[in-house]
């Protein structure tokens, strides 16, 4: 075994599925032969096989493209170590957080972004692009994936693997109209939503290597996008017209839908089906993919939800409505006080470990999945600043503020 690095005194006896070489560095380790690689690699330096992306990174909003809100590692316990692993500060509104391969990307309103080395605690690069960034980021095959200002442009992650970590832009093309959501991959495609004044549109890109973006649906009003394997689903509506389902993979398929308003929250997709908050009642609602029907109605007044689902959803639910959190396995509920007030992209779970929730007055709670209710407060760089983003990979919760200070705590 050599190391992935080439580190001159690595001696690269990393044990299997080990997260860190011998040196320190991160590796991506090959499901066929066992190889160890470096971070961001798509295909395996000894065999050749197409590597796996690690599941416990966060690859965009809501943790990537099906918008669970979920982090699939078990961290054992829902206790946060008392120091934190790392602080950042972007300068300004903190809009996205990304991680993947051991590393953080710091997204901030105005086109600062800031990538870290987790577990070294340190940036390692830092780089500016024209904002407002209007729609959150993604990061797919090893590559980082930014709209902002009417264009959308893609950076190659690998080269900061290098000693002089840097990002490589591969390219840039217009939108024609403001990039808005979040961007979705589906399969070797990836969507964006780009709105103009009264009029939204689902634009694909086919060929990630040589992209020219085209239309796949336009309407007055769309829901976010979410994905599923290669298969990419959202609601439309005109004015006048029933609600319909999309789904787009080769072409696309549409169905009408028994339901009023396009949800203005994160649609999830996992396993087949999709959540969605509906209606003047905000009932959380489950419908059937293939047919657009309503297979559960779930809890009406939802605010926020996030749902655990490997392949399959677990029939676990962490739902926020007006009068606080609860936990449907538990039916155990915490009951906000008159000014708690959660914010967008909350709550997370963290897989038999912990619920994390964003506050406006700058908290952010990690209620212990074992003793909930029970849970402690963690004020995020000391400020008083609402949180504007939260996250959760491998056993590290991040989140940053209304100030553009990024704080990374781990579960211990
Ligand atoms: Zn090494
Ligand atoms: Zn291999």
């Amino acid at each position: 075994v050599t190391c992935p690095y080439s580190e001159p005194k690595c001696d690269a006896n990393f044990a299997m599925n080990a997260k860190r070489c011998r040196c320190g560095r991160t590796l991506r380790t090959c499901d066929a032969c066992a190889s160890g690689n470096r971070a961001f690699a798509n295909f395996c330096r000894a065999c050749g096989q197409k590597l796996a992306a690690p599941k416990s990174n966060w690859t965009g909003y809501r943790g990537g493209a099906r918008r669970l809100g979920f982090n699939p590692h078990d961290c054992g316990t829902g206790r946060l170590a008392r120091q934190s692993t790392l602080i950042l500060n972007l300068g300004n509104e903190c809009r996205a957080l990304l991680a993947s391969d051991g590393h953080l990307i710091a997204v901030a309103h105005n086109g600062t972004i800031e990538i870290a080395d987790v577990a070294a605690g340190k940036s390692i690069c830092h780089f500016q692009v024209q904002g407002p960034v209007t729609a959150q980021p993604c990061i797919h095959h090893g590559t980082l994936y930014l709209a902002a200002a009417g264009q959308l442009s893609a950076y190659s992650l690998g080269a900061l693997t290098q000693t002089q970590p840097r990002v490589r832009p591969a390219w840039t093309v217009a939108l024609g109209g403001t990039p808005i959501h979040a961007l979705t991959p589906a399969g070797d495609r990836l969507y964006v939503t780009v709105a103009s004044s009264s009029w939204r549109e689902i634009q694909v890109i086919d060929n990630l290597t040589r992209p020219a973006p085209r239309s796949v649906h336009g309407a007055m009003r769309t829901s976010w996008l979410a994905s599923e394997r290669s298969t990419v689903a959202f609601f439309s509506q005109n004015d006048g017209e029933s609600m319909r389902l999309h789904l787009h993979d080769r072409e696309l398929v549409t169905r009408d839908v028994a339901l009023q308003q396009v949800p203005d929250h994160p649609i999830a997709f996992a396993g087949g089906t999709i959540f969605g908050v509906f209606g003047d009642e905000r009932r959380l609602d489950r419908i059937d993919a293939s047919t657009g029907s309503v297979d559960e109605a779930l809890f009406e007044d939802t605010q926020f939800f996030a749902v655990s689902a490997d392949d399959e959803w677990d029939r676990e639910l962490v739902v926020i409505d007006s009068s606080g959190v609860f936990l449907t396995h538990t039916a155990m509920r915490d009951t906000f006080g008159p000014y708690d007030r959660a914010v967008k992209g909350s709550p997370l779970i963290v897989r038999n470990s912990a619920v994390v929730i964003g506050m406006e007055d700058g908290r952010v709670r990690v209620y212990s999945a074992a003793q909930f209710p029970r849970h402690e407060a963690w004020l995020v760089g000391g400020g008083a600043t609402a949180i504007t983003a939260i996250a959760s990979f491998e056993n590290y919760v991040v989140a940053g503020n209304r100030d553009g200070v990024v704080e990374v705590r781990e579960l211990a």
